[in-house]
């Protein structure tokens, strides 16, 4: 665990959050500023600052199943919904620790980018 890393914290239980799944590799929990009805936050227990640095199989198959968990759990597996990553600065990241965006339970629009 990175000790100046929020969502190492908060995978972690560290700081409390508001958790919609948890395994031993992964947990999801809602984003504090959500940008749709469902924006939860999939992100690993232990620290990666990206999708590419060297995440396991083993968590990158943990992410899936969490992904799969969320939108049923949500009751959006079949009305649709986005997973975003951002990594670096032109994604514009800000928390430095990797986390897949699940977004949906409205319509999101035809552009897959703001702007
Ligand atoms: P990024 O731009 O890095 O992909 O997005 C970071 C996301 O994390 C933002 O949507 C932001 O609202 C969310 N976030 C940042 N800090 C916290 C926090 O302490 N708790 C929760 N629940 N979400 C956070
Ligand atoms: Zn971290």
């Amino acid at each position: 665990m990175k000790d100046d890393c929020i969502f190492c914290k908060i995978a972690n239980h560290v700081i409390e959050s508001d958790y919609v799944y948890e395994d031993d590799l992964v947990c999801a929990f809602r984003d504090m500023n959500p940008a749709a009805p469902t924006h939860v936050l999939v992100v690993p227990k232990e620290h990666y600052a990206t999708i590419v640095d060297g995440v396991p199989q083993e968590t990158l198959a943990a992410m899936a199943k969490a992904i799969d968990e969320v939108v049923k759990s949500e009751g959006i597996d079949e009305s649709g919904f986005r997973v975003i990553t951002n990594a670096g600065p032109d994604a514009d990241q800000v928390v430095k620790h990797l986390h897949l965006h699940v977004l949906g339970g409205r319509f999101l629009g035809e552009s897959l980018l703001a702007e």
